[in-house]
């Protein structure tokens, strides 16, 4: 690891979000490990920032499995700062040690922030899940709320890349929802844009909506495979995972004043739900999801496992071509463990998630389906 005299600093700068805690809004900036705290580097008027390590506090302790951190500053009450980076949750956990599981579990529950903490123990009263403060939020989170916040995710990334609108590729696209969906309780309905996008992704929004990009479909080989994608998406969404996220990202207490008469909203949440990760749990999980909703679907589950080769083929094949991919293979990493679940899936009668006419509509439906990326 680097250190630079000057700064007092080890390693890399990261990338976080940070929220004041008094609005709902978070802003990107960019953070350090320093030698006696955590170093926040803003930009005028805020100016540079040390968190000291010893006055650090975390809502869910830092796991050695940890892919984010999101911490709070005992002397800053309110304040947020949200590290998606596993191996910065590692370093830190090493400096500050009291923000590990095992202490965490000495020490009980650190009274935190009033609001979180009494509607924390509420939900973990009424959850004897895995104690996930955030899950437990994200939860409780009413219906409007799901709805606005996936409306301005899907607004704020068809502001500058239209969706395809097609009208054939729409039916396509709504059929296969519709018939993945009916294997869901209570009759829950999705609804899936298309954003004239090259690279490839899929991601779930809360208020059951999910985006697939132009560039997924392409690289997808059959419809069977874009079935899958949008299943294990719509497993994702079922779990909570998108809320959990969100949560997560712009802090407790802004989550919390967003969901209970806040007026706020959340900044790039467009973005920000684009480049979310998961845990290995939670992808687990949305694949058994995906696994069920296809077969109750009838579609078969070999397109999933394809997709999943060609992504990583394409990853292997080097940077040139893994370039439009390489937001999937960070956020949706297919693992030689998924990939080998996937393929002991059960055999049932399956047939095409989509006729060859529907396919060719969904391939056909952006404007740029024909043309090079601009
Ligand atoms: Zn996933």
């Amino acid at each position: 690891m680097p250190y630079d005299s000057e700064t007092k600093m080890t390693g890399p700068y990261f990338e976080a979000r940070y929220s004041d805690g008094r609005t709902a809004a978070a802003r990107d900036i960019r953070v350090a490990l320093s030698k006696h705290g955590l170093l926040l580097r803003q930009d005028y008027p805020a100016g540079d920032e040390v968190w000291p390590y010893t006055s650090l506090t975390t809502a869910e302790p830092l796991s050695s499995h940890a892919i984010d951190a999101l911490i709070s500053n005992a002397a800053q009450p309110g304040a947020s700062l949200f590290v998606p980076n596993g191996s910065f949750a590692r370093q830190l956990a090493q400096l500050a040690p009291h923000l590990t599981t095992r202490a965490a579990r000495r020490r009980a529950a650190v009274p935190w922030l009033i609001t979180a903490a009494v509607i924390v123990a509420i939900a973990a009263a009424i959850s004897a899940a895995q104690f996930s403060p955030a899950r437990a939020i994200a939860s409780m989170m009413p219906d409007k709320v799901r709805k606005a916040l996936g409306n301005q995710a899907v607004r704020s990334l068809t502001k500058s890349k239209p969706s395809c609108m097609q009208a054939e590729g729409l039916a396509a696209v709504s059929a296969m929802t519709r018939r993945l969906s009916s294997g869901l309780d209570g009759g829950r309905t999705f609804n899936v844009t298309v954003v004239d996008l090259g690279l490839v992704n899929a991601f779930a929004t809360p208020g059951n909506r999910i985006v697939l990009t132009r560039g997924l479909i392409e690289k997808a080989g059959s419809a069977d495979e874009v079935a899958g994608v949008l299943a294990h998406e719509i497993g994702h969404a079922v779990a909570l995972d998108p809320e959990t996220g969100i949560v997560r990202a712009i802090g407790m207490s802004a989550a919390v004043e967003l969901m209970f008469g806040g007026s706020g909203t959340v900044s790039n949440i467009g973005v920000l739900l684009a480049q979310l990760s998961y845990t290995r749990q939670a992808e687990a999980q949305a694949d058994e999801t995906a696994l069920r909703l296809l077969e109750k679907a009838g579609i078969s589950a070999k397109g999933f496992g394809q997709f999943f080769r060609r992504v990583n083929k394409e990853g292997d094949a080097g940077s040139d071509s893994a370039g439009g991919i390489a937001g999937m293979l960070r956020t949706h990493p297919p693992t030689a463990e998924r990939i080998r679940r996937v393929d002991a899936a059960n055999t049932y009668r399956a047939t095409p998630a989509l006729s060859p006419e529907q396919w060719q509509a969904m391939k056909a439906m952006c404007p740029k389906a024909a043309k090079e990326d601009g």
